[in-house]
This record gives C-alpha cells, sequence and structure tokens, in this order.
C-alpha cells in the first residue's frame, strides 16, 4: 500500500497511526524555536486515494472508487465492493 503523508504537518500517516496506537499521537501542528506552537489542527488531514492507488492498492471495483476516497484503513470497504478475489491478492 503506498504511503500519505499529512497535508498540514507533513508527518506520514504510518507514523501517525503508530503513535495513536502507542496512546502518545502525535498532533497536528508546528512549533517555533522556541517550542511554542504556531499552529494546530484539530485532525490530521490526507490527500484522497487516487484510482489507481484503490483498485489496485485497495483492490475496489472501479465503480465505487468514489465512496472510498478518504478511508483510514480497509476495513472501512464493502466486501462487495472489492475486487474479486481480493483477499488473495
Ligand atoms: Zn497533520
Amino acid at each position: 500500500m503506498s504511503e500519505r503523508d499529512c497535508l498540514q504537518c507533513g508527518e506520514s500517516q504510518a507514523a501517525i497511526r503508530a503513535s495513536q496506537s502507542a496512546r502518545d499521537p502525535i498532533f497536528c501542528g508546528a512549533v517555533d524555536y522556541f517550542g511554542e506552537c504556531e499552529w494546530e489542527q484539530e485532525r490530521h488531514r490526507f490527500r484522497d486515494w487516487s484510482d489507481k492507488e484503490l483498485i489496485e492498492g485497495w483492490k475496489v471495483q472501479p465503480e465505487h472508487v468514489d465512496k472510498y476516497r478518504r478511508i483510514m484503513n480497509g476495513y472501512e470497504i464493502a466486501d462487495e465492493h472489492r475486487i474479486e478475489g481480493w483477499r488473495n491478492a
């Protein structure tokens, strides 16, 4: 699966996810030289998945890709929207 970085803070999705499961989440924001918060967002934002990533990576049927542009993991994809044989892919 291809990787995405947060559009706002630049952290990778993998690093963010790991930090969340470690219960020490990376906040979306930036600090200046003195450690003062310059800006902070409520949550990270990622670019939408492309058709190619959804079809070839997530094994979503081409006619259903628009439903899944923003998914965070494969559990969000309905089995009936997957390309046949995706479990073995
Ligand atoms: Zn972020």
